[in-house]
């Protein structure tokens, strides 16, 4: 006989950022929630993404600000980087925060169900040989990297296997045009690894404002980091421990020791049972939902990455805990607004993005209601540098009124400046506003509120 289900007021599919902060959220207004994970705690952003990315990206940093001591004075000698030693601390943080949400998630009493997850039917999810069921059901089960159908793809790894690697490899290759790659080749560049980037068109970043990428492009190829444009690869050979790449246009890479696959990510729902629930998929796999994360299955909702839309940690937070409050604190007409989202990249340096770009504004508006502000220069931190970082942004404004329609940056700091001026762009703020605000000098985020 099947066993007699468990009840919930709400169950929770996948622990990861969006998943937890739905969870927790339900919680507070005292219902009974149930949370299924097959993994750690915290899912892609704290395992194997967000986190360790940018843990590894200040690694990196601190190398390149290395390249400055000498010309301010300092006398440095770089020794070399040791790789173990820095992974050992950055899991040791990744496993105390993994206690965090454990402990987190026992103080607001969401109950913690170990292992993976799959309906049985609308209402029903099994896990190993238990059976759960809830009023209400939210699928956040995010992505996984995508490996391409290439002869000897097995031999490279994911952005999940970068967090893995014992040693820093001597020569690594990455594939791909997006976030990911720039971000993992900027990591190993600044830390000595002989990089290379596969692209199959000519640019990089290429759904970003245009000047984004070939700025990035530019500066990554000043530090050192080689480009295959207008390429892919067709095969790859091991070799021992060493790999041989072989591209589409018939170039032969060697002595790879480090063949890393970033060509995108697919959402986690093999296996789910998502026939079974009536939870309809895009051509991509990705759940479809409304404006209010409702798939197409009554009492069933889904968001975060396996939505595939604004695929960003803040993002699946942020419609998680709109959704239980929604559900559970008769705030009825609550969803998250997907305008306006603001999206760093961890290059070096660093990207910051919101809004509309130049040419999405042009059609939006008409070419003629639209009037762009951009400003190149060096900040003052490498006045005294041999080696300089230019910076460059640009607000696009549409309308008499030139409302900032969009904002987009590459710059150091720019991670950094972009969250303040996103609640102003959100908040419809014109240039002429942007101009009101006096400057703070000497920054380069003064640049935003001086541009003619
Ligand atoms: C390398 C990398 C760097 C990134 N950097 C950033 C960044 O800097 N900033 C940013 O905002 N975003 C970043 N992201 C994106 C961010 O990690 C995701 O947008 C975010 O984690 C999505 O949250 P989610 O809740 O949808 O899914 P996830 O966080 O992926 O959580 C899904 C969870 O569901 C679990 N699960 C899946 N299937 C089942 C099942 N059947 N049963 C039980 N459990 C299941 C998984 O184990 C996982 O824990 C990065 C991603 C990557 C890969």
């Amino acid at each position: 006989m099947a066993p007699v289900p468990k009840k919930f007021d709400y169950l929770v599919l996948g622990g990861g950022s969006g998943g937890i902060a739905s969870a927790r959220r339900a919680a507070e207004y005292g219902v009974k929630v149930g949370l299924i994970e097959e993994a750690r705690l915290g899912g892609t952003c704290v395992n194997v993404g967000c986190v360790p990315k940018k843990v590894s990206w200040y690694a990196a940093w601190q190398r390149e600000l290395m390249h400055n001591f000498k010309d301010y004075g300092f006398d440095f000698e770089y020794k070399g980087f040791n790789w173990p030693s820095f992974k050992a601390k950055r899991d040791a943080y990744i496993e105390r925060l993994n206690g965090i949400y454990e402990r987190n998630l026992e103080s607001s009493k969401v109950e913690l169900i170990k292992g993976r997850g799959r309906f049985v039917d609308p209402k029903t999810i099994q896990v190993g040989e238990e059976m759960y069921t809830a009023d209400h059901i939210t699928i956040a089960v995010g992505g996984r990297p995508r490996i391409p159908e290439v002869l000897g793809a097995e031999f490279g790894i994911d952005s999940d296997g970068f967090f893995e690697l014992k040693e820093l490899p001597k020569k690594a290759l990455i594939v791909g045009s997006g976030y990911i790659a720039v971000e993992i080749a900027g990591v190993f560049n600044a830390l000595g690894v002989d990089t290379t980037v596969v692209i199959r068109k000519a640019a990089i970043l290429r759904s970003f404002e245009h000047f984004l990428g070939s700025h990035l492009m530019h500066q990554m190829k000043a530090d050192g980091v080689k480009f295959e444009t207008r390429d892919s690869v067709s095969r790859v050979d091991q070799d021992g421990s060493l790999l041989t790449v072989t591209t589409q246009t018939g170039k032969i890479i060697p002595d790879v020791d480090c063949l890393l696959w970033a060509v995108g990510r697919d959402p986690h729902v093999g296996g789910l049972g998502l026939e079974a629930a009536k939870v309809e998929q895009d051509e991509n796999g990705h759940i479809i939902v409304d404006e209010f994360q409702n798939t197409s299955s009554k009492s069933i909702y889904a968001l975060g990455d396996v939505c595939g839309k604004a695929l960003l940690t803040p993002v699946a937070i942020a419609a998680g805990r709109r959704l239980a409050m929604r559900l559970f604190n008769k705030q009825k007409d609550l969803k998250l607004d997907y305008d306006n989202i603001p999206t760093v990249i961890f290059s070096h340096p660093p990207i910051g993005s919101i809004g509309l770009t130049e040419y999405e504004a042009r059609d939006k508006f008409g070419a003629e209601n639209v009037r762009s502000y951009e400003s190149t220069f060096n900040p003052m931190y490498y006045a005294l540098c041999e080696r300089k970082v230019k910076t460059t942004m640009k607000l696009v404004c549409a309308g008499a009124d030139e409302k900032v329609v969009g904002l987009h940056m590459i710059g150091d700091s720019v991670d950094e400046i972009l969250q303040g001026f996103g609640v102003a762009i959100k908040m419809g703020a014109t240039k002429s506003q942007f101009d009101s605000c006096v400057a703070i000098h000497p920054t380069s985020a003064e640049e935003l509120v001086t541009m003619r």
